[in-house]
Parts: C-alpha cells; structure tokens; sequence
C-alpha cells in the first residue's frame, strides 16, 4: 500500500515527487509511456528559472529525477492501463503490476501531435521542435515554417516572428480553426505567409539538419519546396487521459478538469502539469503545479489517517 502514487514523469510528477519524497510519503512514480515527459524531447532549456546559461531537457530531468530519489522516491517503468477510483484506496494497474495507493497525482501529461512523416522523431532538436517558446530563438535571423491552422499555429507565427527572418505559415486547408482575431493578427504580420492549402510531405534534411519542407498542394497537386531551417509542428496536444475517461472531469478536448489548485471531483486524486493545462504548458508552470499537487497530497493524508 503507497501513501501516494505519481502517474507521469515529467516536470510536474517529478516536482510532486521531490516534494512528497521530502514529506516522507515514500511517493512511487510511474514513469509512463513517454518517460521524462516533454523536456526529454527537447534540447536546449533557457527559460527554466536557475540556469543562467540555458540546460538542456534532458539533463534538467535527469537532475529532477536524482532529486525525488534522493528522497526516497521509488521509480517503477509501466504505462497504466487501468485505475480503480471508485473507492480508496486506489487500484492502479501499469505493466502488468496492480498497485494500491491511499492518495494519487495524475502529471501523466500531453503530447504534441507530430504529421506523422518519416524520420520526423529524429529530427525533434534538429530543426524540428514543437515548441516554439522553447526554441524559438535558436532561429534568429532565419527562415522557418509553422505547420497547423488552430490558435496555436498563429501565436506560434507571431512569436516566433521575432526570431524568424521569414515565417512560412502552412496549413493543409484554406479556412482555420483559429479564431479571427488570431488570424488577423497573423495576416498584418509583415513577416508572416500563409502557404494554403498545401500537406508537408516531406521534411529534407541531407546533412541531419532540417533545411527545406516538400509540400503538396491539397486542391492543384502542385508540388512546391520552400527551404527552412525550422519546421514547428502546432497542430495541436493530445492529453495523456484517455484512461481517466468517466472517472475524473475533463474538457471536451480531454484535458483533465482542476477545482481549487489540483483538486479533481474525486477526493485523494490531484492532477497536475499538461494533463490540466492546454494553456500554458511551460516546464516552469508544470513544476509549479506539481508542488501544488503534493502539498493537496499531503494535506489530504493528513486528514484522513485511516
Ligand atoms: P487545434 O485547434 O486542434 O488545431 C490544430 C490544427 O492543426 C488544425 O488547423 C488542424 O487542421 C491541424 N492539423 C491537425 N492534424 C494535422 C495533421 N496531421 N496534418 C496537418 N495539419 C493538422 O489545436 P491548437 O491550435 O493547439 O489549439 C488547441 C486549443 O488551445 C484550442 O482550443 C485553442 O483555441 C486553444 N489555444 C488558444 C490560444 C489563445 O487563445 N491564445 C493559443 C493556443 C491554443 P484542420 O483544421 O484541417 O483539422
């Protein structure tokens, strides 16, 4: 029986194990599919408060990670497949483990939706990246696309027009899911394009580095290549909830519902990181919320002993 059990690896479970480990809940992590979260997919980290010369995600999670276990955190591999929450304590099943645990942190997560093309994985950190906070600025001075129509594709546009000396803004449709005034913001931007309606079919790389994007365009079949020497890919999150479903509250789109901090409509489960938040979504604002998440744990084993 674990006093608390963290879904998810990532900044926030890690956050919420550093804290649980340090208020001797002995917490159990389980890392999940994707272990270490987003960060580990990424390269360098300059925004993360305390590394005045950038770290890289990687290194930072490894660092999170030695952290909780020097605590006393225990880390066992396994995607959960199935959770129990009707009633206390909890049944958790990853891997083919069964787990019970008086109090749980959901931190399992959102991935970014990737086109799905070839080789694309291994160009995440090579010019490819899906986040454009966090890379934007290894583009100064450089030509790069953004691929999507939705909310993000235009802020991601605009943002990364500070760097960019020209965005290429693709999108496979010539309406967008984005709202007006994001597009129209994005439409007075000088340095912004809007490539429509055109697929990316291929991303080039000779040399290992991105440098150009094959397009196709969905109405004429015409084929086009613009060289770039980074591709964001914003089309969009998929919250790791999928075996939440009926059991704790979500939006339509399945992020997972916070009442008051990480409290969830279950008492003793608390939620934390981009599994709660399509908003955000900084490594920073994920550790927040995974201390907010340890300290409702603690509290809430403080209250209920039996
Ligand atoms: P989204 O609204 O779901 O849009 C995803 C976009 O990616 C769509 O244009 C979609 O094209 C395209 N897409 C999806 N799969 C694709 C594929 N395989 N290949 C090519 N294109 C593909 O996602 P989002 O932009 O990340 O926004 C998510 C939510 O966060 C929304 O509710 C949004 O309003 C909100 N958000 C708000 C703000 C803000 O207000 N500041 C900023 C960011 C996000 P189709 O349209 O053709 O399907």
């Amino acid at each position: 029986m674990h006093n608390v059990i963290i879904i998810g690896s990532g900044c926030a479970g890690l956050t919420a194990a550093i804290y649980t480990a340090r208020a001797n809940l002995n917490p159990l992590v389980l890392d999940g599919h994707e272990p270490g979260g987003q960060l580990s997919l990424t390269t360098h980290v300059e925004n993360f408060p305390g590394f005045p010369d950038g770290i890289m995600g990687p290194e930072l999670i490894e660092n999170m990670r030695r952290q909780a276990a020097r605590f006393g955190a225990d880390f066992k591999a396994g995607t959960v497949s199935e959770v129990d929450l009707s009633q206390r304590p909890f049944k958790v099943k990853a891997g083919n483990e069964f787990y019970e645990t008086r109090s749980l942190i959901v931190a399992a997560g959102a991935s970014a939706r990737l086109l799905g093309l070839k080789g694309e994985k291994e160009l995440i950190g090579r010019g490819l990246s899906t986040c454009a906070t966090c890379d934007g600025y290894f583009f100064r001075g450089k030509p790069i696309a953004v691929v999507g129509g939705g909310d993000s594709a235009m802020e991601e546009a605009n943002f990364l027009s500070r760097y960019a000396s020209r965005v290429y803004l693709i999108h496979r449709r010539e309406e967008f899911r984005a709202s007006k005034i994001m597009i129209d913001r994005a439409k007075a931007n000088e340095k912004v394009e809007f490539v429509t309606p055109y697929l990316v079919e291929e991303i080039l790389s000779p040399q290992g580095l991105v440098n150009a994007v094959r397009l196709h365009n969905s109405k004429t079949g015409e084929q086009r290549t613009i060289d770039v020497d980074g591709v964001f890919v914003a089309i969009g999150h998929n919250p790791n909830s999928t075996v939440f479903k009926g059991k704790l509250e979500m939006d339509e789109n399945g992020y997972l519902i916070a009442r008051h901090g990480s409290l969830t409509n279950i008492p003793g489960v608390f939620i934390a990181g981009d599994v709660q938040d399509h908003r955000y979504r900084q490594a920073v604002t994920a550790a927040g919320s995974g201390c907010m998440a340890a300290l409702d744990a603690e509290k809430f084993l403080e209250e209920h002993k039996d």
